[in-house]
């Protein structure tokens, strides 16, 4: 899912009863100049603001105690 809207903190991710996955923005509540489903990717969005802490991921090392 490329673009901006998977990294904006506005996003969510919705799925519905055939278990598609849908982006809802969720400034489309409270302005109507969001739609409420965005066709992706989204490349330039005044609205975007990037989420305050992606996911992390945390490599562990095989510990090797021999
Ligand atoms: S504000 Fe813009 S970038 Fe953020 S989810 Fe809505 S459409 Fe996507």
């Amino acid at each position: 899912m490329p673009g901006l809207c998977p990294t904006c903190m506005h996003a969510k991710e919705m799925r519905n009863d055939r278990g598609s996955l849908f982006l809802l923005c969720v400034r489309s509540k409270t302005d109507p100049l969001y739609p409420k489903y965005p066709r992706l990717p989204v490349l330039q969005c005044e609205g975007f603001e990037e989420l305050p802490c992606p996911k992390k991921i945390t490599a562990t090392e095989p510990s090797s105690t021999s």
